[in-house]
């Protein structure tokens, strides 16, 4: 299972660029909000043992006091149930806000993702991600000028005139590869890593951005390289993911390796193995308190290529 994708609002990508349809959405009785507040998102959980969050949906109506405008909202898209918007609420003082948190709090998506129905992460994953974009392009890049929002948070325009310069979110992409060596067909073996930046004990593919004027191919041949020293071939396309952490898009690839000697940098990639699929199934999993090696986390495109492989070769 692949998270973060398959989002089931219509995005209404054509009709959230005019302005007065967007305003009907946003004052319309349907209209809901959820808050995002330094990249965290407003949750309730069960109150049962399983404490599993869930998405929170504020009425519009309710949060009138906060005084934000359209302007301050991004548009996600509609539902059966109505438009649905993304609201930071970053500068708001906890005293404001205490009336919409209650029994409520705000969460890292990235530390209960998995934990979520697969829809309301995604709607979360697309909230944070946008929100994010729209706080850190308030300033024109060409000229400086201070932008408005504009296509409900999809657009930013540069406010000065002669300028006018429209900016649009980007994705950046980055390739994430399982590296499998196949020279003994009785035992096959794949590369994982721990780069210096995960938690101790995560064992990972390679991954890494893609540089201008860079195939995706090439750029999977360069970091298994530089990562590992590891030369590899036969790079074969597997599936992608959205990672709106801040905002990438994750290409998952799988490549034969050709050569088998591995020599990590020591610096960005601390460790790296090659393990049979048996081996992996002895993993434990990110936060477990365990003192095995651990897999990647479960709603990782990283965890994604790892079962696939395991459960081609058992
Ligand atoms: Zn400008």
């Amino acid at each position: 299972m692949i998270y973060y994708r398959e989002l089931n609002l219509d995005r209404a990508s054509e009709a959230r660029k005019d302005r007065i349809w967007l305003e009907q959405q946003w004052t319309g009785a349907q209209c809901r909000v959820c808050f995002v507040r330094n990249d965290k998102s407003l949750m309730s959980r069960d109150a049962d043992a399983t404490n599993i969050p869930h998405v929170v949906h504020l009425p519009r109506t309710e949060i009138e006091k906060l005084g934000s405008e359209l302007e301050q909202a991004v548009f996600l898209g509609l539902d059966r149930n109505g438009p649905l918007f993304a609201l930071d609420v970053s500068h708001h003082q906890d005293e404001v806000l205490a009336d919409y948190i209650g029994d409520n709090e705000f969460i890292d998506l990235r530390d209960v993702g998995w934990l979520l129905d697969k829809q309301q992460a995604a709607q979360l994953a697309y909230a944070r991600g946008l929100v994010f974009w729209n706080r850190n392009h308030r300033y024109c890049g060409i000229c400086g000028s201070p932008t408005r929002s504009e296509y409900g948070g999809h657009m930013r325009l540069c406010s000065d005139s002669s300028c006018a310069r429209m900016h649009f979110p980007r994705t950046d992409p980055a390739v994430i590869m399982l590296v499998e060596d196949l020279s003994d067909s009785n035992h096959p073996r794949c590369l994982l890593a721990r780069n210096s930046r995960f938690p101790s004990r995560m064992m990972s593919t390679l991954a890494g951005f893609v540089d201008p004027l860079e195939s995706l191919e090439e750029t999977v041949v360069r970091e298994v390289f530089e990562e590992c020293g590891v030369r590899v071939e036969q790079i074969e396309y597997q599936a992608s993911q959205p990672w709106p952490f801040p905002s990438s898009i994750m290409l998952g690839f799988r490549a034969r390796a050709i050569t088998r000697d591995i020599v990590v940098d020591g610096v960005e990639i601390e460790e790296a193995y090659w393990f049979e699929a048996e081996q992996l199934k002895q993993f434990g999993e990110w936060g477990d308190g365990g003192d095995y090696f651990c897999l990647p986390r479960r709603d990782s495109i990283a965890r994604y290529l790892v079962e696939s492989w395991i459960s081609e070769v058992s």
